[in-house]
């Protein structure tokens, strides 16, 4: 018999016979997919979908983990279930709370990588900041997590199991058949707003919130959950098509030189391009507001002429502008606005009637505020000189 580890070699690729096998981890995966892992492993066709059902609800309505909880599974069931898979989400590696209350979660996934999470309490509602990728392909040079090299794209497991992370800390798991619409809840939105383009990891960010919004898995409302961009333009239309939820978009800028340094995927997708994607946006998802971010930098992008630019450039989108005042980090080379600048520029874009609030830091006592995201164990770091050169001020 032939050794099953001997690998093929097919040209200059080697596949190795038999990949390295460890029990399926059900997390992450899409309802057709958990479907077919259950039929593969001996469920009968015809009981598959209602296991998928049952599984589903145990795994994001209850919280539940272990096969032998689950008590509307026969005995034999549970066994069949445990030999083949695990229910596994990330490992968190240490919270921190700040004084004000938001809980910055650093988390370790397969491979030994670590990606941040943050869970920011308001009055009304709890909003966790997820990762989508660890670190950042892109280099927006005011943003903390454009610095870090490390890149690898989160799984839709790792995705959504931020959210289930959280909600252990939380002590969070909905009884099922409440209303997740009027039941006020500790973690009642998403936003894909932590380390990561999300619209460079498309697939695995559309599987996650289709488990989010899943009436039998978290049970958010796509209207709860907000998916920022830096202005990928080719995979918006399908963030509207295929997700469905909230779009925001880092603006940052309001002339092509400025944000090609702010910002330098506007060198590849420009201004024009992406406004022209966002006009066609609210059409295919109900008319929803956009939200435009944007960083206030002393003396880069702050002025009137930028404001009166900006609503001019936005004329037609039903928007909203969220002021975000720059969040410092070691080495970065901004500084934030000043309060006055900052309202002076919100006043302007709301007499030209939008909604043009200014995002509160929060948790900035554990670092955990927009833009400061990065993985405290990594090694290697672009140079200040770097980030200079990448931002054309150098
Ligand atoms: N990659 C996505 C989502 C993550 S960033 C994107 O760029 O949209 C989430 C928001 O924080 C973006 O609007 C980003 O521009 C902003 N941000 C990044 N660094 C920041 C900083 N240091 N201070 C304030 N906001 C920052
Ligand atoms: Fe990446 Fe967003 Fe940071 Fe830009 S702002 S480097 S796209 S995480």
């Amino acid at each position: 018999m032939t050794d099953v580890s001997t690998p093929i070699t097919q040209d200059l690729v080697t596949i190795p016979r038999k990949l390295p096998e460890g029990p399926l981890n059900l997390v992450g995966l899409t309802r057709e997919a958990l479907r077919e892992a259950l039929v593969a492993a001996g469920t009968p066709e015809k009981q598959a979908k209602m296991r998928t059902g049952q599984l589903w609800q145990w795994i994001y309505q209850k919280g539940v983990r272990i096969f032998d909880e689950m008590t509307n599974l026969s005995k034999e069931y549970r066994v069949l279930l445990a030999e083949n898979f695990v229910v596994a989400i990330p490992e968190v590696v240490s919270k921190q709370v700040s004084v004000d209350g938001t809980r910055k979660y650093l988390v370790r996934i397969a491979g030994g990588h670590e990606v941040e999470t943050v869970y920011i309490p308001e009055t009304d509602r709890g909003t966790l900041c997820i990762s989508s990728q660890v670190g950042c392909t892109l280099t927006c040079s005011f943003c903390h997590t454009g610095t870090q090299k490390l890149v690898r794209n989160l799984t839709a497991g790792e995705i959504i199991g931020q959210v289930m992370l959280a909600r252990d800390d939380l002590g969070e798991w909905p009884e099922p058949g409440r209303n997740p619409v009027n039941t006020a809840r500790l973690l009642s939105n998403i936003v894909l707003m932590g380390m990561g383009e999300p619209l460079y990891n498309f697939e695995n960010v559309r599987d996650a919130m289709k488990i989010a919004m899943d009436p039998e898995g978290i049970q958010l409302s796509r209207r709860r959950i907000t998916l920022s961009t830096s202005g990928v333009v080719p995979e918006i239309a399908r963030t509207a098509t295929e997700i469905g939820c909230l779009l925001a978009v880092s603006f940052h800028g309001t002339t092509d030189e400025v944000r090609d340094k702010l910002v330098p995927i506007n060198k590849r997708w420009n201004l024009e391009a992406l406004l022209d994607a966002l006009r066609d946006y609210p059409k295919v998802s109900n008319s929803e507001r956009i939200t435009f971010e944007y960083v206030m930098l002393k003396g880069v992008n702050d002025t009137d002429e930028d404001a009166h630019r900006l609503v001019e450039l936005i004329k037609g989108i039903p928007a909203k502008v969220n002021l975000i005042p720059f969040n410092p980090w070691p080495g970065a080379p901004y500084e934030r606005s000043s309060n006055n600048r900052i309202n002076a520029f919100a006043e302007i874009v709301y007499q030209a009637g939008y909604a043009s609030p200014v995002r509160k830091p929060r948790g900035e006592d554990i670092f955990a505020a927009c833009g400061q995201l990065k993985s405290a164990t990594e090694r290697s770091r672009k140079s200040r000189k770097e980030i200079a050169a990448e931002a054309g001020i150098g």
